[in-house]
C-alpha cells in the first residue's frame, strides 16, 4: 500500500512558516508516498492556496462532532473542508489528555469527519506506566474499539500509533516494541487496507530504520514536520 507522511504542526507556525510549507512542496514534486500537513487552523486556507498545484494534501488536527451549531471556538468537519482539508487528525493523545476526550468522544468526531469526506487520523497509544504496568495491547485494544466507529475501511480511516511516552521527548519504542503493536492494529484493524502510523519523536536519522519494520505504513511526524529540509528527509526515508 502507498505510504503516508503526515506532518502535525500542532499549536505552531504563523504565515510567515507558510514558506516551509511551499519549500517541502518544491522539493517533492512527486513524491513516492503520500504527504500531508495539519497546520494550525490559522493557517489551514492560506496552505491550501499556496498548496495548489502541489502534491500535499492538507488536514485538520481535530473537528467537533456537530455539523454546526452554538459551539465557541470549535471547528465543524465541513469547515475543515471549506479550508482545504482532506484529512483530519483525531484522538490525539494531546486532545484526550488536554481536554478530556475519550474514545466515544473521538468516534463521535470520526462520524462527524466521514460525513464531511475527510479522512480520519486516529490517534491511540499507550502512556509510560500502562506500558510499564504490562497494559500496552490492553490499553490500545480499548482505544481501537472505542474510536473507530463502525465503517471504518482503507478509504476513509488512517490509524497512528502515537506512545505517550515518545512523544516529544526524543525517546522512541524499540524496534520489537513497535512492531508488536502494529502487527496487534493490523489483526485487529476492521479493514487490513487501513494505513498504520508510528508517530513519536521520529526525526530524519531514526525514520529509516522505523518505516523498515513490518506494518508500519508511514509516520505522524510532529517537530520534524516544522522544517522543510527535516521533513523532506523523512519523506524520502519512506
Ligand atoms: P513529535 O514528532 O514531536 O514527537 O510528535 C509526535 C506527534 O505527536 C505527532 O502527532
Amino acid at each position: 500500500m502507498k505510504k503516508l507522511a503526515a506532518g502535525n504542526w500542532k499549536m505552531n507556525g504563523r504565515t510567515a512558516q507558510l514558506t516551509e510549507a511551499m519549500a517541502l512542496a518544491a522539493a517533492h514534486p512527486s513524491p513516492t508516498v503520500d504527504v500531508l500537513l495539519c497546520p494550525p487552523a490559522t493557517l489551514l486556507a492560506a496552505m491550501a492556496q499556496a498548496m495548489v498545484g502541489t502534491a500535499v494534501a492538507l488536514g485538520g488536527q481535530d473537528c467537533h462532532a456537530a455539523e454546526k451549531g452554538a459551539h465557541t471556538g470549535d471547528i465543524a468537519a465541513a469547515m475543515l473542508v471549506d479550508a482545504g482539508a482532506s484529512h483530519v487528525i483525531l484522538g490525539h493523545s494531546e486532545r484526550r489528555a488536554d481536554h478530556g476526550e475519550s474514545s466515544a468522544d473521538v468516534a463521535a468526531k470520526v462520524r462527524a469527519a466521514w460525513a464531511a469526506g475527510l479522512t480520519a487520523i486516529v490517534c491511540l497509544g499507550e502512556t509510560e506506566a500502562q506500558r510499564d504496568a504490562g497494559e500496552t495491547l490492553a490499553v490500545i485494544g480499548a482505544q481501537l474499539a472505542g474510536s473507530l466507529p463502525e465503517g471504518a475501511s482503507a478509504e476513509n480511516t488512517v490509524i497512528a500509533y502515537e506512545p505517550v511516552w515518545a512523544i516529544g521527548t526524543g525517546r522512541t519504542p524499540t524496534p520489537e516494541q513497535i512492531a508488536e503493536v502494529h502487527a496487534f492494529l493490523r489483526q485487529n484493524a476492521p479493514d487490513a487496507g487501513i494505513r498504520l502510523l508510528y508517530g513519536g519523536s521520529v526525526n530524519p536519522g531514526n525514520a529509516a530504520a522505523i518505516f523498515a519494520l513490518p506494518n508500519v505504513d508511514g509516520a505522524l511526524v510532529g517537530g520534524a514536520s516544522l522544517k522543510a529540509a527535516d521533513f523532506g528527509q523523512i519523506i524520502t526515508a519512506l
